[in-house]
């Protein structure tokens, strides 16, 4: 959406349709595709949908489209995406990859400006073969118009989101981002170890723009729930305390769910989330061994006592907890594993109210994926299409000191739990 408004504010006479493939289903993708011929196609993969998304790049090359990927896997995998896909393979379904921020990127690649003058740019040079990194630059997030919902059906967005947001009672669930990128990450060069954001800096949105979103959203589409989808609601120095000033007197507060670091659950920010009309909070809890947090990188102000507090004080003020935890650290132990399901229950006891217990993921482009690459020699070098759980297997016999098959064991027994998000079975 946000792409698509920065065209629309651009060019008023291009035809942008959004293809979502959270709507429809891959056939029915290709079909529309062949019925409108666009010009121009571009795909956002994450790893999960990448082998659908070269279906729809392969068939967008059929009709003479120009195809154009962006996103985090995408940047993650620049080099491999083009060298497999680029103008000089046996594939040739991708014409240019961007890193990073995609909206002017975009508008560039539209307007047919020479790859060499659009920074953000990654494509293969003709004939050569050989891939070409543009300068990268992050644009700045107040000069985006606020992103233009009435360019899909907000409708259908309601219906597949009543599944999503835990209560019922909310109806209209709508999503907005007060950031991009997360301080620690940027900080500490690569941040958590399975972390694959794309953004190498932390931006914020000014708290008065956010203001002037969630107004649009409250009253325009009658959003009774938003979920700001930013790594973390605390980051940037002095914005939490500034948006506060401006929204807590804000009368048409709808509810509202937000992702946070544990540590910066205090009691002193407790009034300001309760005023906030903040009911939901994600933390990545991760594991409940205090060397585990530091081998996952998780950073210095991670720590099992403040994943305690958190989840207390949130118990107290009556808002929902949502722990996530990661099976599968580097140098997981089976007593590290029993530490943390026994850290699972002892939460549950304080008051978490649900939990979501993961295998660690290599996605690309996070260090766990980098380590994984380079201690598997020639396996995963140069490849851009994955198996996932073959790589996930790879990273455990490579960095666990215990087995695939003991970490599901031990995720299985939490499954029953009545709070448990997950179901492995
Ligand atoms: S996982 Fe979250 S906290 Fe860790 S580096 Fe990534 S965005 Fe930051």
């Amino acid at each position: 959406l946000s792409l698509a408004t920065y065209l629309r504010d651009r060019m008023s006479e291009a035809e942008i349709r959004i293809l979502d493939g959270q709507m429809l289903k891959i056939s029915d993708i290709l079909k529309e595709l062949d019925r409108i011929t666009p010009d121009i196609v571009g795909l956002g993969p994450i790893w999960l949908n990448y082998k659908n998304a070269l279906a729809i790049a392969r068939q967008s090359k059929k009709i003479k489209s120009r195809v154009i990927m962006g996103g985090h896997y995408a940047t993650g995998l620049a080099k491999e995406i083009l060298a497999n896909r680029g103008i000089c393979s046996d594939d040739y379904c991708i014409d240019a990859i961007i890193q990073g921020d995609g909206e002017e990127a975009f508008y560039q690649f539209i307007l047919g400006l020479p790859f060499k003058k659009i920074k953000n740019l990654v494509y293969q040079k003709p004939k050569a073969g050989f891939i070409e990194f543009n300068k990268t630059e992050s644009l700045d997030l107040n000069n985006l118009s606020i992103s233009d919902r009435n360019m899909v059906d907000v409708e259908n967005y309601f219906r597949i989101s009543k599944k999503k947001v835990l209560k019922p009672s909310y109806k209209r669930h709508l999503y907005f981002y007060s950031k991009k990128g997360c301080a620690w990450r940027a900080f500490s060069k690569g941040g958590c170890v399975f972390c694959a954001r794309m953004y190498k800096d932390m931006r914020t949105r000014n708290p008065e723009l956010i203001l002037e979103e969630i107004d649009y959203l409250v009253k325009k589409f009658k959003a009774d729930f938003l979920w700001d989808v930013s790594d973390n609601f605390f980051d940037g120095k002095g914005w939490f305390d500034k948006f506060y000033g401006i929204y807590k007197d804000y009368p048409f507060k709808p509810t509202m769910r937000i992702y946070a670091r544990a540590n910066d659950i205090t009691e002193e920010n407790m009034k300001k989330i309760a005023d906030m009309k903040i009911k939901q909070i994600i933390i990545g809890l991760e594991t409940g061994d205090q060397r585990k947090l530091i081998s996952l990188r998780k950073g210095p102000t991670a720590s099992i006592a403040a994943s305690k507090k958190a989840i207390k004080l949130l118990k107290s003020a009556g808002i929902s907890s949502y722990g996530f935890f990661v099976f599968g650290a580097p140098n997981e132990t089976k007593e590290s594993l029993k530490k943390s399901v026994e850290f699972i229950h002892e939460l549950n006891e304080l008051g978490m109210t649900k939990f979501w217990p993961h295998i660690l993921e290599p996605y690309p482009n996070s260090q766990a994926f980098h380590l994984l690459r380079k201690r598997t020699g020639d396996k995963y070098k140069n490849v851009d299409l994955f198996d996932k759980d073959q790589v996930i297997n790879d990273w455990v016999k490579n960095f666990c000191r215990v087995s695939f098959s003991e970490i599901m064991t031990q995720a299985r027994k939490l499954e029953f739990l009545p709070n448990s998000g997950y179901k492995y079975s």
